[in-house]
């Protein structure tokens, strides 16, 4: 289904929408705080920009850098080709370490590769420990969001939720007892791991050592008590040197979540004594969109979720309307590169209004991406014969005055003369939600003239 068929599933609990909206709003609205706090914040997206711009460019000899180094300090590197190879090898460690029980911590590239599905076909337990993720887990839905997992769910529902799976007590979705019977769940699991996986949010070239940002500290907890560690991380998550972390931790924390820093950003360099640690480097798919001129900077994204805060999209069709692993915006143009067809709807849910654009730590132009695969697309794939019929005479009118004012006149005349029931009809989307404003018996051109004549 389309986009617009999904977001339709979703947009019948207006109630629901409504708070979803307002929630991801409130998010969006911390992170203006928190960025308008840090003098010099443009500086830092400029930087950043041009730190990943540089990376792409060379990500060959960084990619090979950070192996060296990584090897140095005794970590085991694997490169995986697509999302098979890498569910392989994570598997194929496992198996040689006879891990029966895992946990994650958030990695959306393990969503993104299916990992969970894999291990489980094989017998493998995997509890993905981050609350909100272990909360979709348990509903058996995918996330709705790459910071956010769970936000399409009310705190009511997640009260059933851990009430049917961890036998809690109904509780009228009290946050503190839900969040408190989660960590008594969760550490139990921690404990009886037998491997650890991870995520990668920044591999650092020159030191070989990665970092991996939770609120919840569960990506420590897990990599701390098993005695094998595998982190899992697409290729363009480098950077050159240790010292451009500051760059990207300060503008991750607040575009996400407002907050100036993530509550902990664990660094991990080389396994522990006995231990094992090793790194998956995936690329599926990242050096096609590398090649693609236009698309390149996508590859740029931090995965902090502001431009899925900010879309008026996203906030009122939800994550899930997205069908893919990566939601809102710059998932509309990630997925696209992924499979042309099946995402094919995905660069029209946006009103390129350019706020994703604006609010992105990185600097991608999502805006002008999405209008770029619109072009491609219409010339790839077929389009619907009523939008493409629709499209074509807005174009013959919008390409001739004479025509145009005679469409304007004739609209407005409609619009003050029918009755309401046939304006507001199921015809009218987007009246469903709103009404029209006053109609005014002139255009802007004749009101203009009026004016002129007037002085
Ligand atoms: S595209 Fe930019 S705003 Fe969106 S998740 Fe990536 S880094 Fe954040």
């Amino acid at each position: 289904m389309a986009h617009a068929d999904e977001a339709a599933i979703f947009n019948k609990d207006e109630a629901k929408v409504d708070w979803h909206d307002k929630a991801l709003w409130f998010v969006r609205q911390k992170r203006d705080k928190s960025a308008h706090k840090v003098k010099g914040w443009e500086e830092l997206r400029n930087y950043a920009s041009a730190i990943k711009a540089n990376v792409l460019s060379n990500l060959d000899s960084y990619l090979l850098q950070f192996e060296e180094n990584a090897q140095k300090n005794g970590v085991t590197v694997h490169w995986a080709a697509n999302a098979e190879e890498h569910n392989k090898i994570v598997h194929s460690i496992l198996q040689k370490h006879n891990a029966k029980k895992i946990v994650k911590s958030k990695s959306m590239l393990t969503e993104e590769c299916h990992l969970n599905p894999h291990l489980e076909a094989h017998g493998i337990e995997v509890i993905d420990t981050d609350l909100g993720e272990r909360i979709v887990q348990l509903a058996q839905e995918p996330p709705s969001h790459i910071v956010l997992p769970a936000i399409h769910k009310k705190k009511e529902e997640v009260d059933v939720l851990f009430q049917e799976h961890l036998g809690t007590k109904p509780c009228d979705g009290d946050p503190e007892y839900l969040t408190a019977e989660a960590r008594k769940h969760l550490r139990n699991k921690f404990i009886k791991a037998d491997a650890a996986i991870t995520g990668v949010n920044f591999a650092i070239a020159d030191t070989g050592g990665f970092v991996v940002c939770t609120n919840e500290g569960n990506a420590d907890m897990g990599a701390h008590l098993a005695k094998v560690h595998i982190a899992c991380m697409g290729m363009e998550k480098l950077i050159p040197q240790e010292k451009h972390l500051g760059i990207f931790l300060r503008l991750l924390g607040r575009s996400a979540t407002g907050q100036p820093i993530t509550t902990y950003s664990s660094h991990f360099n080389k396994p522990e004594p006995g231990k094992e640690m090793h790194i998956v480097i995936v690329d599926n798919g990242r050096t096609e969109q590398l090649s693609r001129e236009d698309f390149r900077a996508s590859l740029h994204c931090i995965r902090c979720g502001a431009c899925m805060n900010t879309c008026p999209i996203y906030r009122r069709s939800g994550g899930h309307s997205y069908k893919s692993t990566i939601p809102g915006p710059i998932g509309s143009i990630l997925s696209p590169g992924i499979d042309l067809k099946k995402h094919s709807s995905l660069p029209f849910a946006s009103t390129l209004c350019g706020s994703c654009s604006d609010v992105c730590p990185v600097k991608i132009n999502i805006h002008e991406q999405l209008y770029k695969w619109r072009q491609v697309i219409v010339k790839d794939v077929p389009q619907p014969v009523v939008k493409k019929t629709a499209l074509k005479m807005a174009g013959s009118v919008l390409a001739n005055t004479k025509m145009y004012h005679f469409a304007g006149k004739s609209a407005r005349f409609m619009l003050k003369h029918m009755p309401r029931f046939v304006i507001y009809s199921k015809l009218n989307a987007w009246g469903h939600a709103r009404d029209l404003p006053e109609v005014k018996n002139d255009n802007f051109d004749e009101w203009y003239k009026k004016r002129k004549k007037n002085e």
